[in-house]
């Protein structure tokens, strides 16, 4: 667990993956974005503290407008605001872990299945495109490339439906299910399977949607199978005072 004194660094904040690193967004949607992605991809861990102070000089602007990012990330429980004590990266319980994974199996089931009625050949080409970006990534090891990748190979299935409202919902629960599996991962915890995805793919190229459902439904029921849910961390698991800044 990351200690209160430990400072963000614009390497946790900036994709190492892409060029210009320099680059210093300076609008609140730049800002959003970059701190999104950093949450997602676990660059800045569950429970972290988020000190304005230090945001503000990373991204020179002022604290109100770190403080209008930090907003927006709480609005999707992607960060937790505490009165007094400031924001930080937030720690999903149990319960939340659970319903974050009931709900994107309700919500990818029937986005699959319409995907399976639209989509079209070139769909279906782009996903099999990715379906090889993520193997490249197994192959090297790339842990963060492959989080990354197996979030938005679900994000793609919603782009092929072209909702952006369910998109919208379904990247918060991604997001979301990155914190749940950073914190619960048990042994041999994972978080996709590149197979099941290649059978996902499979059913939509035959316009398969029940299938397409069936199979989503499993590998979203498997995933949060393989992580530690039966009990809540115990408290000398947690770093509460990095949580709470005490
Ligand atoms: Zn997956």
């Amino acid at each position: 667990m990351i200690g209160t004194n430990e400072m963000i660094s614009a390497e946790a904040l900036i994709d190492s993956n892409r060029t210009g690193r320099e680059m210093a967004p300076t609008s609140e949607e730049a800002i959003y974005q970059v701190m999104h992605a950093a949450i997602a991809e676990r660059r800045l861990p569950a429970g972290m503290r988020l000190v304005e102070d230090q945001l503000a000089r990373l991204f020179c602007v002022s604290r109100a407008r770190i403080r209008a990012v930090l907003q927006s990330l709480a609005r999707e429980r992607m960060v937790t605001l505490q009165k007094n004590r400031g924001a930080f990266v937030s720690y999903p319980s149990v319960a939340e872990a659970r319903e974050v994974f009931q709900a994107r199996r309700l919500l990818e089931s029937a986005l699959v299945r319409e995907a399976a009625r639209m989509a079209k050949l070139h769909g279906v080409e782009r996903l099999r495109e990715h379906l090889d970006r993520e193997r490249a990534a197994v192959e090297s090891n790339d842990r963060r490339v492959e989080i990354k990748l197996s979030g938005e190979f679900h994000l793609l299935i919603a782009e092929l439906v072209g909702n952006a409202t369910l998109s919208g919902y379904l990247a918060e629960l991604i997001a979301r299910s990155s914190l749940v599996i950073a914190i619960y991962e048990g042994a041999g915890a994972h978080d996709c399977w590149q197979m099941e995805h290649r059978r996902i793919v499979d059913a939509l190229a035959e316009g398969d949607g029940e299938a397409a459902a069936r199979l989503m439904e499993g590998h979203l029921a498997e995933a949060e199978s393989r992580l530690s849910l039966s009990r809540e961390p115990v408290a000398s698991q947690i770093d509460f005072k990095a949580i709470f800044g005490i």
